[in-house]
């Protein structure tokens, strides 16, 4: 069988469940994709082939037991900042090149307990901290549709990994755009939950009022499937919310986009930088959805100005206090030969953090110092609390907000854009964690070059069902999740 990689959640779980294929034998052809096709995606930090046929075989034991689930013997890739026990975790840093979790994240354990395989972990920028891939420690992966291009950030080895159909679906985490971002520019479909939708126990800390995990996959369907896995209260994260979890795939036809109010912000549309491609496709897949029986209505987001210096204070803030423990001392990498404690100290992190990560500590240690932290940190919060405003406000007269997910297409690897213009390429993701809410992008189209262009929508909070539900209804329309980019068609 050469084409099981292109068959959808759905039907993976109809195959094993008519015992079309075992999850050994599904488990092997992705293994065999991975050998064969990632060296020049790259997406994979640590492949993990004997944890992946021994978790198929008692997935395949269970299933002829007759206590098999939905999700049962079907493989994943986690991004490599969740803790996998046993399996290296290195968050793309050199300062956790050598760190083994004694204990899997709570989103790794849900997904062995539903019966999910681990193929492996997949790159990522250190830390979280980048919009292309290219600031991991293990190097750069490539977008599948054209391999001189990134797959975008942070979560870019899920991405390229399930848009080069190395993996069905992934894990990936979002603190400003990390989900959305690399599914817009590797053609998935990519869902930031509500803040404290999914337990960031084990999920290495990039911005921690802004960190949320969530699915990347080909289509809305799939992703529900994974969001059914991820989804509840874990009582050992604090921030994690006691809130009824739908079942996100029995939802998926319960919105119609008939009558959805959408809200076009007219700000958003006019940020310089806009690639004409994007605005046009975007644009176009609204009108689709007007097609469909949607009502579009002109929104106001006054506070869109604001989003890229609030963000680039507060995440920076989190991270300057969250990185601290790397040190040295307790794990992770520590330097030859100190002289004494202090010099340990500042030798560890100077040689194990990458040149964005100091970047982030500096500034956030500075936001954060007696002297400033009126001026930077405490402003920063309040304008924080306008923009979640702003979007209350604009929830009170539209079910969903539209935007681009991105600018741009994906980038060119070596781009070497100043941290400011990549910083910039963020401005339509990062309100969203500010504000806490959830947003998916979904595929709708491709620039001049062949490149994939995603839309993105906004939620009011806890209506993953409806994000889910609308995509799917425009995917049941379209074909635009169904393309694939031409290395996906290689076999193995
Ligand atoms: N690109 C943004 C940053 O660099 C967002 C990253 C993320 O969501 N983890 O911080």
């Amino acid at each position: 069988m050469t084409d099981l990689h292109r068959l959808s959640i759905r039907e993976l779980s109809e195959g094993l469940a008519n015992a079309q294929f075992s999850s050994r034998e599904l488990t092997e052809h992705y293994l065999k994709r991975i050998a064969k096709i990632d060296a020049q995606v790259k997406s994979y930090v640590t492949v993990t082939p004997e944890l992946a046929l021994a978790e198929a075989d008692a997935a395949d034991t269970l299933r002829k037991a007759g206590g098999a689930n939905v999700l049962t013997g079907v493989p994943i890739a986690h991004k490599d900042i969740f803790c996998t026990q046993g399996i290296k975790t290195t968050a793309g840093s050199k300062i956790l090149d050598n760190f083994i979790s004694p204990y899997d994240a709570t989103v790794v354990a849900k997904g062995k307990a539903a019966g999910l395989v681990t193929l492996g972990k997949v790159n990522m920028d250190e830390f979280a901290m980048g919009s292309t891939s290219e600031n991991s420690y293990y190097g750069a992966t490539a977008n599948p549709w054209n391999l001189n291009h990134v797959p975008g950030g942070s979560s870019g080895g899920s991405a390229a990994a399930v848009a080069a159909d190395l993996a069905p679906f992934a894990t990936g985490t979002d603190t400003g755009g990390s989900i959305r971002q690399p599914a817009s520019f590797c053609g998935l479909t990519g869902l930031k939950p509500t803040y404290g939708r999914v337990s960031r126990f084990g999920m290495i800390a990039y911005a921690s009022s802004l960190d949320q995990g969530g699915p990347m996959a080909r289509s809305a369907e799939d992703c529900a499937y994974l969001m059914n896995v991820m989804a509840g209260h874990d009582a050992k994260d604090s921030t994690s919310m006691n809130q009824t979890v739908d079942n996100y795939v029995a939802n998926l036809n319960d919105t119609s986009v008939k009558g959805l109010r959408i809200g076009i912000p007219k700000q958003y549309f006019n940020v310089a930088g806009l690639a004409e491609d994007v605005k046009a496709r975007v644009e176009e897949s609204l009108k689709k959805l007007e097609d469909m029986g949607a009502t579009l209505v002109e929104i106001d987001l006054n506070m869109t100005e604001s989003y890229v210096p609030t963000y680039y204070l507060i995440a920076p803030a989190e991270a300057s206090s969250n990185l601290q423990r790397f040190d040295g001392v307790r794990y992770g990498y520590r330097c030859e030969n100190p002289v004494d404690l202090m010099d340990l100290y500042k030798r560890s992190r100077s040689e194990g953090f990458g040149a964005e990560v100091q970047r982030r500590i500096l500034i956030g240690t500075y936001a954060l110092s007696a002297g400033y932290y009126d001026a930077y940190y405490v402003k920063a919060q309040k304008v924080r609390r306008l923009i979640q405003q702003d979007f209350l406000k604009a929830f009170e007269s539209v079910d969903v907000i539209a935007a681009p997910s991105a600018p741009t297409t994906a980038y060119k690897i070596g781009a070497d854009l100043t941290p400011v213009e990549m910083y910039l390429g963020d401005i339509y993701t990062l309100a969203v964690n500010l504000a806490g809410l959830p947003a998916i992008n979904a595929p709708v189209g491709f620039d001049q070059n062949n490149l994939p262009v995603g839309l993105q929508l906004i939620g009011n909070y806890w209506s993953e069902s409806q994000l889910l539900s609308v995509v799917h209804q425009y995917q049941q329309a379209t074909d635009w999740h169904t393309q694939r980019a031409a290395i996906a068609e290689e076999n193995a």
